[in-house]
């Protein structure tokens, strides 16, 4: 194939997709090109739309439309219904452990770690767990960050804090392999992995 910039751009950004090399990305290049009405032309107007109107919520850290109010993860609470955060790094994480049915309450999704490249600790919502954590009157934060060295320096981190709210911390604990990443668990992996989490703070239950 002869080069042409057009294409190989495109082959360039399709491939720091996750899970797809430069390999797959030429497949799926071709598979555009010689479909262009049905694909291409419907593709670029949806990803227009996303880029224009979805958002990070800039308090529970969940993606919304821009022209709502986030209430997906009833970030602003009206009528209070559950009394847990479950704090995750991202939102794949939320999906895991939503599919599982293992809990019922509010997530909190950091979008990444402390020592993630390039993400800054206040990216990383934190103040405003601690806020909603006050606001919102919760009894109980499970910290549900992956067993890494990032995933549990963070948890410390959010540990510390919220030192000074009158919250019960917990971590998801037994079940977890080192080194696991939360959205490559299986159900029962979490579940156990939920039963059995260890408390940080000795504050009331
Ligand atoms: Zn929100």
């Amino acid at each position: 194939m002869q080069n042409i910039n057009e294409i190989d751009e495109l082959v360039k950004l399709i491939s720091k997709l996750p899970g797809l090399g430069p390999k797959s990305a030429k497949r799926i290049v071709l598979k555009l090109i010689h479909n262009r009405d049905e694909l291409v032309k419907p593709l670029a107007k949806s990803l227009a739309d996303v880029y224009k109107n979805i958002v990070r919520c800039k308090i529970c850290g969940t993606l919304k439309s821009n022209s709502i109010e986030c209430n997906f993860s009833y970030c602003k609470v009206i009528e209070k219904k559950y009394d847990k955060i479950c704090v995750v790094e991202n939102i794949s994480d939320q999906w895991s452990i939503e599919n599982s049915n293992i809990f019922s309450g509010y997530f909190h999704i950091l979008g990444g770690t402390i020592s993630s490249v390039g993400q800054k600790k206040e990216d990383l919502l934190i103040n405003s767990l601690v806020e909603r954590v006050k606001k919102d009157n919760i009894d109980e934060v499970i910290l549900a960050t992956s067993a890494t060295v990032e995933g549990q320096t963070t948890a410390y981190y959010i540990q510390d804090s919220l030192k000074n709210s009158n919250v019960k911390i917990t971590k998801l604990a037994q079940g977890l392999p080192v080194g696991g990443e939360i959205e490559n668990l299986d159900d029962g992996t979490l579940f156990s992995a939920f039963k059995n989490r260890s408390k940080l703070n000795s504050n009331s239950d």
